[in-house]
């Protein structure tokens, strides 16, 4: 049962869905279906029928082993998207000898064993089905481009060499060779670690773009915060009220803004407050304001933010429309006025913090990149005093560099990332 099936696209009615198979058995099935095999990478139009009873009309695309997305033989049915076709023809398939329904991710698995992607690819993929907003879908397509296994085979072939140069030096240490190899390793080995250093900053700013950034409201009961988020997100997604303290706990929207990924916590007003529930909601408000990446203090005419604002956060007067003129910016939830000003400084500000991203991208990634630096610097700390010493370093450097992509020691966290995955992908 090596040959997997599955409907690529969405479930649900539709224009168009697709379904996938790969391994040794794709093509027999087309043949099965369709009485013939269409040309490798050519769209041929075929009617699939089963014991003479015609199934749909569909486009059918082959895929030729080790030409494919798995690495596999493969092919596609491109077929109408009604809910009945697609079982028809899943129904069918299930019949067919050696072929199995696909487990969740198999498919990328799949191509993840064959070679046909790292494991870095294989997140960016993740990624990019998952992506919201612009910043995330251009992320995960640089990574799943393969750009993170172009930069390590770069830093590879560079360690390799240090180590070839170390290794010479042991073999030939009691004959007549030149045995000062150590400036042009250490050249080699500090420039990869400047490298892996620059990458291990960026990381923080990918997480963000990945998980996005959390901006807090923050100020006291009645000031205008629910309303003000409302009208960000520009649906009734916080309660509003003429009471005091009504939003006791942490009020959270996912948003788009300016193709960054934003979470919008509403926060309980900061005041004094005897009653106790409101009191741990204002606890929890100050917690996560003070976690968040940018605080908009939203205050009244002359009043002073109830925290001290940190380096980019925003100090707005709100209320805007009830016209007691002071200079400074202000905005009104009720009437939209300068909430374009406000979106605008906001998302200047955390583009700023999202260009220091690099290419890799998750806490795994910077795990791994910290142990090879870590040994990088033993190896330059270590210096010319023992090659042998040195070499271990620049294996053990190399050895996490290959946990990077997957190449080795990461079978337990496979499992988590293609459950992830839908079924098809
Ligand atoms: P929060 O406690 O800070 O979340 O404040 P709310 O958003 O619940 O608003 C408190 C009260 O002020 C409500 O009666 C709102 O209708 C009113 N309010 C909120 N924003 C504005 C605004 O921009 N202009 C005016 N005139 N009233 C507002």
């Amino acid at each position: 049962m090596n040959t997997i099936f599955a409907q690529a696209s969405a479930r649900g009615k539709a224009g168009v869905a697709v379904v996938r198979l790969s391994g040794p058995g794709s093509w027999g099935a087309v043949r099965a279906l369709a009485g013939r095999v269409p040309e490798p990478r050519v769209a041929s139009l075929c009617t699939l029928s089963e014991a003479g009873g015609r199934l749909d009309e569909a486009l059918v695309l082959t895929f030729a082993e080790g030409a494919s997305f798995t690495g596999e033989e493969a092919a596609e049915l491109h077929l109408h998207g009604a809910v009945a076709t697609v079982a028809a023809v899943l129904r069918a398939l299930s019949g067919l000898p050696g072929l199995r329904p696909a487990e969740p991710g198999e498919f990328t698995r799949r191509a993840l064993e064959n070679g046909r992607l790292d494991l870095a690819q294989v997140e960016g993929l993740a990624d990019l089905i998952e992506a919201e907003t612009e910043a995330q879908r251009k992320q995960a397509l640089r990574v799943l481009s393969g750009e993170v296994g172009r930069m390590v085979g770069r830093w590879r072939g560079d360690l390799i060499r240090a180590m070839a140069l170390c290794e010479a030096t042991i073999d030939f240490v009691d004959e007549d060779v030149p045995v000062d190899v150590w400036p042009e390793v250490r050249g080699l080995l500090s420039g990869v670690l400047a490298d892996l250093e620059r990458e291990r900053a960026g990381v923080g700013a990918a997480e963000r773009i990945r998980d996005g950034f959390v901006v807090a409201i923050v100020g006291r009961p009645n000031v205008g915060k629910s309303t003000l988020l409302n009208a960000l997100a520009g649906r009734e997604a916080a309660i509003t009220s003429e009471v005091a303290g009504t939003t006791r706990d942490v009020i959270e929207v996912r948003m788009d803004l300016g193709g960054l990924p934003v979470t919008l916590l509403d926060t309980a007003g900061l005041r004094d407050s005897g009653d106790a529930v409101e009191r741990i909601g204002v606890e929890r408000a100050m917690e996560r304001a003070e976690a968040a990446d940018l605080r908009i203090f939203l205050v009244e005419t002359g009043e002073e933010p109830g925290m001290v604002p940190r380096d980019g956060d925003l100090v707005v007067r709100g209320k805007a429309d009830l016209g007691d003129v002071v200079g400074g910016p202000a905005v009104s939830g009720r009437t939209g006025e300068g909430l374009e000003a406000l979106v605008a400084a906001v998302s200047e500000r955390l583009a700023g913090r999202a260009t220091a991203v690099g290419v890799v991208t998750r806490e795994r990634h910077r795990v791994a990149l910290g142990s090879a630096a870590e040994a990088l610097q033993g190896a330059l700390q270590n210096g010319a005093a023992s090659v042998e010493m040195t070499a271990e370093f620049i294996r053990a450097a190399l050895r996490s560099l290959d946990q990077l992509l997957g190449k080795v020691g990461v079978e337990d966290i496979l499992d988590d990332l293609f459950a992830s995955f839908c079924i098809g992908k």
